[in-house]
């Protein structure tokens, strides 16, 4: 069984991570919205979870990662239109160029990309579904889902009733409750280009999430990941959708959020206009640089960028002192010593860093070469299986 314990947002205490159907382990993490190049927040995101499905993969899992594609969205239709292209061809194009930021930056552990408009028949179904079953009404063109029928609304995100009053989603006198979420949105958004028995429109976006996963990973699964920002409404309403429609609870084992990545105190983001893409961060910083640098910050943590540059040396650094050794064999077996239990630990990368560093330092200055390669070895493989290679040049 495994020692790792991973912090779950839906319990809010950190949880051993026991699979459904071992060895499988399914892990669903959002997709961007792909409206533009692919910024440092997101990197920040995937990066982590990129490292926890090598690790997962290190302990003897068969992971399969999924991952969504948000094409449908009206803030690409915006950015289409100014491009001068039609919306689903432009998001192809953003898709390409975020396929092309993953292999930059050594993110290798995703299994599949599914695009939602793809899957715009089973989010109908879906709907449909919802709506015999009483958790969804038709409102103003619009179908809603009803979160007064669903017990356990707030939970994921620790709301009260009162908390939840204070946010409102998608304001409309049509709706039954405040927090209610359209489940379809009829043709008045330019991307409605799809017929449902509701009429032309589209699917709302946390539809779009569970007709990805529910057909491919059933009604049930190990690890759901994402940014912090998308709790709520996003996966609160994701468990809602999904256990109203399979009645199976926990939808998911394992919830997993990242922090944000701030700029100058505020969040990294297209709108704020203060996002570094990672095409430009790669011109100055290599994806080993990148991925040291976010895996040196806890990832519940908020992170800045003031540390990249001290990253890039410390990398150097330890490059240094893994090479004194010419190659050192990896560490058969699951065993990282010290640097797996921190891993263990809610994958506490920032103190498995520390060890490594130390234990380098140490070896590296140990008099007895034999002694110093086995010492040195476990943090040249631990670093290795969170995707940093100490002995290649990048
Ligand atoms: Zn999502």
């Amino acid at each position: 069984m495994s020692r790792l314990r991973l912090y779950d947002t839906l319990s809010g205490r950190k949880e051993t991570f026991r699979a459904l159907a071992p060895p499988r382990v399914n892990m669903f993490v959002c997709g961007p919205t792909v409206q533009s190049a692919m910024h440092l927040g997101h990197a920040r995101t995937y990066i982590f979870f990129d490292a926890l499905a090598r690790y997962l993969g290190h302990l003897g899992y068969d992971v399969f990662y999924l991952m969504n594609i948000t094409d449908i969205d009206e803030k690409i239709t915006s950015a289409a239109a100014g491009a001068g292209e039609d919306p689903l061809e432009y998001a192809r194009h953003m898709t390409s160029s975020l396929k092309e930021d993953f292999r930059m930056l050594n993110i290798e552990t995703v299994s599949k990309f599914e695009p939602v408009s793809e899957h715009v028949d089973e989010a109908i179904r879906q709907t449909r579904l919802l709506l015999e079953k009483g958790f969804a009404y038709q409102a103003g063109g619009w179908v809603y889902f009803d979160t007064a029928k669903f017990s356990r609304w707030g939970r994921l995100s620790h709301q009260t009733k009162k908390d939840l009053a204070l946010r409102p989603l998608e304001l409309s006198p049509a709706k039954r409750n405040l927090n209610d979420f359209g489940l379809w949105r009829p043709e008045m958004l330019v991307e409605g280009r799809w017929a449902s028995p509701w009429g032309l429109g589209s699917p709302g976006w946390h539809i779009q999430d569970t007709a990805v996963t529910i057909p491919l990973l059933g009604p049930q699964y190990d690890i759901h990941g994402g940014a912090y920002e998308l709790v709520y409404p996003h996966h609160e309403a994701e468990m809602a959708e999904a256990e109203s429609l399979s009645g199976v609870r926990p939808f998911v084992r394992h919830w997993v959020h990242t922090n944000l990545l701030k700029t100058e105190g505020a969040k990294m983001s297209k709108s704020m206009g203060n996002a570094v893409t990672v095409k430009e961060a790669l011109k100055s910083f290599s994806a080993d640089e990148i991925r040291l640098f976010f895996l040196s910050i806890h990832y519940r943590k908020e992170a800045g960028l003031t540390g990249l540059d001290a990253a890039q040396k410390r990398l150097r650094k330890m490059r240094v002192m893994a090479r004194k050794f010419a190659r050192v064999e990896e560490m058969p077996g699951p065993s990282l010593g010290e640097f797996g239990r921190a891993l263990d630990d809610d994958f506490d990368t920032p103190r498995a860093l520390r060890w490594a560093e130390a234990t380098l330092m140490a070896a590296s200055k140990h008099a007895d070469r034999d002694k110093a390669r086995r010492m040195a070895a476990p943090a040249v493989a631990g670093m290795k299986v969170l995707g940093v290679d100490l002995f290649e040049d990048s």
